[in-house]
Order: C-alpha cells, then sequence, then structure tokens
C-alpha cells in the first residue's frame, strides 16, 4: 500500500511513518521534493501525479518509482536524467481505463505497441515495473470491475511481451474509493490517500 501524502503536513506523515507505513506517494514535484528533504531516507517516495520533463531531475535522485508515465518521450527524458546520475529509474506506464476525457495515459493499444518498441529495450537507465490505472470516477461497481479487469489482462500480456519479464511485476490500481474491487481484480499495489489521512481541503 502506498499512503498518499498529497496536501496532508509532515506530522501527518510522521504519524503514518510511526504506524509503521513505509511509502509515500505526492502528486507534486515541490511538495515532494520538500517532504523528501524532511524525512529523506526514512521513507520511501513515489511519484504518482503528471510528471513535466522539465522537473524530472528534481525527483531522479531519490524517487523509488514513478508511476503514471504517459508517454514515450517522458521515458526518454527519464532515461536521459537517470544517466547523468548513473542511476536505473523505476517506471510504471500509465494506462487510461477510465471513461473521462481528462486523465492521462497510454491506450490499451499503445502499450502492447509500446512494449514491442525496439527503442525501448535501449533505454538502459530505466526499468519498465508494470502498469497503473485510474478507473472512472463512479459507483457503477460492474463498470469499475471491467475496467481493473481489462487492466489485469492487458498486464498479464504485457509481462509476456516485456524484455525484462521478471522485473514487470507490479499492478498498481485502486484508491479509497475501490481499492477492494481492484484488489479482487488482481492489483499489486494500491494508492490509498483520504481513507488514511482524512478528506483533503
Ligand atoms: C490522490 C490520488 C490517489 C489517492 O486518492 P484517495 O481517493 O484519496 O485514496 C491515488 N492515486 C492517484 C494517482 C492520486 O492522484
Amino acid at each position: 500500500m502506498i499512503a498518499v501524502s498529497k496536501k496532508k503536513s509532515v506530522e501527518d506523515i510522521q504519524e503514518a511513518l510511526d504506524a509503521g507505513q513505509k511509502s509515500f506517494g505526492e502528486n507534486y514535484v515541490q511538495e515532494l521534493v520538500e517532504k523528501e528533504a524532511h524525512f529523506k531516507e526514512k521513507a520511501n517516495w513515489h511519484f504518482i501525479g503528471h510528471l513535466q520533463s522539465n522537473k524530472i531531475k528534481m525527483i531522479a535522485p531519490f524517487a523509488t518509482l514513478i508511476q503514471g508515465v504517459d508517454s514515450f518521450k517522458l521515458l526518454q527524458e527519464i532515461n536521459k536524467e537517470g544517466k547523468k546520475i548513473d542511476k536505473v529509474i523505476d517506471c510504471l506506464i500509465q494506462v487510461h481505463i477510465a471513461q473521462e476525457e481528462t486523465k492521462f495515459g497510454f491506450s490499451e493499444e499503445e502499450v502492447e505497441a509500446l512494449m514491442l518498441f525496439p527503442e525501448l529495450a535501449e533505454l538502459e537507465n530505466i526499468r519498465i515495473k508494470g502498469l497503473m490505472g485510474m478507473a472512472s470516477l463512479s459507483i457503477d461497481i460492474s463498470l469499475l470491475k471491467k475496467e481493473f479487469s481489462n487492466l489485469k489482462n492487458l498486464f498479464n500480456n504485457s509481462k509476456l511481451m516485456s524484455f525484462d519479464p521478471d522485473a514487470f511485476d507490479t499492478l498498481s490500481m485502486g484508491m479509497s474509493s475501490d481499492y477492494k474491487i481492484a484488489l479482487d481484480c488482481g492489483s499489486t499495489m494500491i494508492r490509498i490517500g483520504s481513507t488514511l489521512f482524512g478528506e483533503r481541503k
């Protein structure tokens, strides 16, 4: 479980650390940088938001996992930063599974094409650890099940196509409102914010 601590204070994070939580997710680069400077290696830091190329270098040195990589261009840029600091950076590919138009991510077809992309294997300073997705903002359980199950199938197929199938072991899906359904559908990583920390202002 990743504790999503965006907009939450260092006191809130400290409380979660004291309770044994180790991994935290943040959506905003500046906020993540400040919190990392405060806690350092006491916590693992996942970036779960939309990452702009010019900000990769701010999080590359310490990010445990960059979730939500939504273009090949961004993978190339992350690889470039990884090379500069001699680090292999773990990434998840974000897949657009929801009905809302605004969410970022690859389509299912684009993910399958990406996995077969010869240029992908040449990016030696990134490691594709799996997929990440967000379901529709809906209370229709059958719709959510369908979206998560589709992503699980895509995950299995992508793992088979992966250049490094052993490393391809993470399926990040499920948030406060839908994590139980996501776990039933094969999620290996849930990202929980408001259920842990209370509603965000
Ligand atoms: C905010 C956020 C979460 C956590 O959402 P909650 O509903 O508060 O659990 C999970 N994943 C992403 C990508 C987020 O932006």
